[in-house]
């Protein structure tokens, strides 16, 4: 739950139409009476990542239980194709956590755990990552929540990326041996990317030359530092938004 421009967002996993009464359920309830002193008659807005942003206004609230009735459609649901990814190998729980909040923020459309050779031990808590990715969500005003797929093993992953099962999308795999290239050499438009950035010891050599002879995949460079996982997250998913130009929509699509 989060406030922008004055007004709650909520995010509700319920189908959203005009006329329609949703009920809230006790956190959500209990957040708006005791935190934010909401009142009957109070507007809200609501998504659920499937039929955009709708204005609500609260009929009844108690201190766990709180009807809203949805009054009309504010912002249109985005089209997936506009987000880029990010896939991650395993990295400790507040690196994964941080790494999903701040690529909610950055627009992407999917988070793909990925389980490398020096990944963490260890499989990440999905139910967690996506509680965190809807709070991010809420506050960074999307109506969109990014899919957290199950962890895959790279060598699956890699091989997924050869069936054309992601046609179109080019998989962009951060390497910090230098032997990547600038991304804004590659960017062209919002057109379908995935980052992959690596674990905290960084992929082994027999990765990146497996990595080497796929054909929807090119390495890139994020600088001559050596960044952490999180930090080359952000600062790659960054760059792509920019050069492809999705800063530069409106906020009605986010
Ligand atoms: N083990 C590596 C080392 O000590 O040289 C560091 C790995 S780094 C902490 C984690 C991941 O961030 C890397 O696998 C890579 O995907 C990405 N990364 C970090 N710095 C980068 C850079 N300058 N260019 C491209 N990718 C980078």
């Amino acid at each position: 739950m989060a406030r922008q421009h004055g007004a709650t967002r909520l995010y509700i996993d319920q189908n959203l139409d005009p006329g329609r009464k949703v009920d809230l359920g006790s956190d959500q309830s209990r957040y708006l009476t005791s935190v934010l002193r909401a009142r009957a008659g109070e507007e809200l807005l609501l998504f659920n990542g499937r039929d955009g942003e709708w204005l609500g206004r609260i009929e009844t609230i108690k201190s766990r239980t709180a009807t809203i009735v949805l009054e009309k459609n504010l912002r249109a649901q985005p089209e997936p194709a506009d987000c880029p990814w990010l896939a991650y190998a395993g990295a400790k729980r507040g690196a994964a956590e941080m790494m999903v909040q701040k690529a909610t923020e950055l627009g992407v459309g999917q988070i793909l755990p990925i389980n490398t050779a020096r990944s963490r031990p260890g499989k990440p808590n999905l139910e967690r990552l996506e509680t965190i990715a809807i709070g991010a969500a809420e506050q960074s005003g999307r109506v969109t929540v990014p899919d957290i797929a199950a962890e895959q093993t790279y060598d699956d992953f890699l091989a997924t990326w050869s069936r054309q099962e992601n046609a179109g999308r080019i998989l962009l795999m951060a390497d910090e041996t230098g032997a990547g290239r600038p991304l804004a050499e590659i960017v062209d438009g919002v057109a379908a990317y995935c980052l992959f950035v690596g674990p905290e010891g960084g992929f082994t050599k027999l990765e990146l030359d497996a990595a080497a002879q796929n054909s929807n995949l090119i390495k890139v460079d994020l600088g001559p530092r050596i960044l952490r996982a999180e930090t080359a997250a952000i600062a790659g998913l960054a760059i792509l938004q920019s050069l492809g130009g999705n800063w530069r929509l409106s906020r009605d699509r986010t």
